[in-house]
């Protein structure tokens, strides 16, 4: 396997985040867990975060501002519309931000999120949770390496060797 040291096209990185929104809030961070692997150039992670990314090397730290357009996109559509809960597994415990896919018109799947609950409704938006944010990132990159071509074919990192027990 090729020897990189930097972030670019086909290689998967493994980096701590801190993302904070516009208040200063801690939205999401990786720290105290493991830290995120995506594979660059794939789109795992929000366009505006992974230019920002390219070139890095491990244990480079840096903070990165991030428009909507270049992160979770504005705020697009409708707004939230019900779906009866009757709808969703019985066992499934549904909370607001959990995603789900959905077909539309062509079969694709495209992802809602979870909104709300109100009375026997689940609220579902196409919006992200995040959409129309401005995302605050504070990265330190742990680890690059070469991603194998099965990663690249699957389009996301499998674990830390590349063989991790993911099949599908
Ligand atoms: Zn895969």
């Amino acid at each position: 396997m090729t020897t990189v040291t930097s972030a670019a096209d086909g290689t998967v990185v493994s980096i701590h985040y801190t993302l904070r929104d516009d208040d200063g809030d801690v939205v999401d961070s990786s720290v105290g867990n493991d830290p995120l692997d995506y594979l660059h150039g794939a789109s795992n992670i929000v366009p505006g975060l992974e230019a920002a990314m390219t070139g890095k090397q491990v244990g480079d730290k840096f903070k990165v501002t991030v428009t909507p357009a270049d992160g979770y996109g504005e705020v697009e559509g409708p707004g939230p519309r019900p779906v009866p809960r009757s709808a969703f597994p019985d066992d499934l415990e549904i909370e607001a931000g959990m995603q789900f896919f959905v077909r539309g018109p062509d079969g694709e799947p495209f992802p809602v999120w979870v909104a709300d609950l109100q009375g026997d409704d689940v609220l579902v938006d196409s919006n992200h949770p995040l959409a129309g944010e401005t995302l605050h990132f504070e990265v330190e990159v742990m680890s690059i390496r070469a991603a194998t071509s099965e990663e690249i074919e699957h389009g996301h990192p499998h674990g830390p060797d590349g063989h991790g027990g993911h099949h599908h």
